[in-house]
């Protein structure tokens, strides 16, 4: 497995990296055996960042990583997970001070870890930019100074929230979501004053949550429904074909390399296995040509996460 730079971190990150969000059955229901067997392919198979959320499942995520990884040694990982976040709810959020730096503890407590190699503000469109730059971060760096974490990020949805912040104050990391796949790509225009900063770029959802899977998304996935049936058109094309649009999107995603890494989640080591493999394989550029063809109509399109004045 190819490893890439995280910014000025210091870590080597595999290309294709785990989320964890399915540890918590955001997907539909798991079982320990199967988050394991997850786990332990993709640690074989040369992945070995792994993102979590206490928000995945309401803390099951973590919970359930924490049961996974016990007994692996630490340095065969580099672990990041979040704060601030905590259900469904705009009244879910919570960035001050005191709750994320108890949110890390019980972190630390739920993963059986000694410390985080990133810890970062989840979603933060949902917060108040002012509070997340001069609260929120500066709590997380006082967390990293007590050992308990290694860097600091930040996660969101509208790519304005990454631009508003990293022009205020210093981040180690960025998670990006649903901006770098086959049906949108807007993350590429961010790069250039990342890449200024050295900020570490996470790429997360190559399949859009799903949107660019066989199954399709799930109930409460948030496109409107021009962008759910386009995408669903295009993985019936890639049917057709004899093809996996599954495999065309981590490869199309895997590819930029200035991208650190892309978090695929799941808790299925058979996921794990075909991702994993299908970076070895050419892509095919003419079913590539033919899906971009197909989602075109619906391209760079996003849908509102937040407050308005932290959307585009
Ligand atoms: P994703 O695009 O990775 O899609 C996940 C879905 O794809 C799951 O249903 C999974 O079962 C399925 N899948 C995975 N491999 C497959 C395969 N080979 N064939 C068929 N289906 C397959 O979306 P995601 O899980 O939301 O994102 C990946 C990770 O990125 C998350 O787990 C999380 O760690 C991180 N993330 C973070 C944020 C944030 O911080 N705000 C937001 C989104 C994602």
């Amino acid at each position: 497995m190819e490893v890439r730079s995280l910014g000025n971190t210091g870590l080597q990150v595999s290309a294709l990296s785990l989320g964890a969000s399915p540890f918590g059955g955001v997907f539909g229901e798991v079982s320990y055996q199967d988050c394991k067997r997850c786990l332990d392919s993709a640690l074989d198979l040369g992945i070995n960042f792994i993102d979590c959320s206490p928000y995945y499942g309401q803390t099951k995520a973590e919970a359930m990583l924490g049961r996974t990884l016990d007994r692996v040694a630490r340095d065969k990982y580099i672990l990041a997970t979040k704060v601030g976040r905590y259900g469904a709810e705009a009244t879910d959020f919570d960035f001050s001070a005191q709750r994320v730096t108890e949110s890390v503890d019980e972190s630390l407590s739920r993963l059986g870890v000694e410390y985080i190699d990133i810890i970062q503000c989840h979603d933060i469109e949902f917060g108040d930019l002012n509070q997340i730059v001069e609260e929120t971060l500066p709590a997380l760096r006082a967390v990293v100074a007590a050992g308990k974490a290694r860097f600091v990020g930040i996660t969101g949805l509208p790519l304005k929230v990454f631009r508003e912040v990293i022009a205020r104050t210093k981040v180690d990391t960025i998670l990006s979501y649903c901006h770098y796949s086959l049906n949108d790509t807007t993350l590429e225009n961010l790069l250039p004053v990342l890449e200024e900063r050295n900020t570490g770029i996470l790429n997360a959802s190559p399949f859009s949550m799903g949107l660019l899977t066989g199954r399709g998304a799930p109930d409460w996935h948030p496109a409107p429904e021009a962008i759910k049936a386009a995408c669903q058109k295009a993985a019936q094309h890639c049917r057709n074909k004899g093809a996996s649009i599954e495999k065309l999107a981590v490869q199309f995603a895997v590819a930029n390399p200035r991208l650190a890494t892309t978090l695929v989640g799941t808790s299925k080591a058979e996921d794990i296995v075909s991702n994993v493999n299908c970076l070895t394989a050419p892509i095919d550029e003419e079913l590539l040509s033919e899906v971009e063809a197909i989602l075109a109509p619906i391209k760079d399109q996003t849908w509102p996460s937040g407050r308005t004045e932290n959307n585009d």
